[in-house]
């Protein structure tokens, strides 16, 4: 489990319990000391994640996170919220277990859940996922954000 804060690979668990069918563990950073808190579905269905161009791969946490990460960059928004972001998703597809799903309904879903925590983030992400070079789809989410404000 990579450290949130420093990137550094190796975090030791300090504390493990179950909670409600995932295990919770408080983590260390052997590098940096900072802690954190992961919620890990124990067992958990693979999910196959389609693309627009008709290919798949199987989803990937850490480089949604990595993308969260550029988003949330000096923006009040807390690693745990941004994980409790990923862990919820994760968590819904587990839940109903679906086993399949695509780019755009995940990208929806962060979306959904950035708008809540942090309008710049919000944007921010949005830019990356929607693309900028499809012009339309920007000012639509800019208008979009202005009525709702
Ligand atoms: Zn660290």
């Amino acid at each position: 489990m990579k450290c949130p804060f420093c990137g550094f690979e190796d975090t030791k668990v300090i504390d493990s319990r179950p909670s409600e069918g995932k295990k919770r563990r408080r983590r260390e950073c052997t590098n940096c000391g900072k802690r954190f808190t992961t919620y890990e579905v124990v067992e958990k269905p693979m999910l196959m994640v389609y693309k627009k161009d008709g290919s798949f791969e199987p989803f990937d946490r850490a480089k949604l996170i990595k993308g969260l990460q550029t988003a949330i960059k000096k923006r009040p928004v807390s690693v745990e919220q941004m994980t409790a972001l990923v862990d919820n998703i994760e968590n819904t597809y587990a839940n109903k277990m679906q086993t399949e799903t695509t780019t755009s309904e995940i990208g929806d879903m962060v979306l959904h859940g950035l708008k809540k925590l942090d309008l710049v983030a919000y944007v921010r992400f949005a830019s990356v996922y929607k693309d900028f070079s499809d012009v339309e789809s920007f000012i639509q989410i800019i208008s979009e954000l202005d009525t709702e404000k």
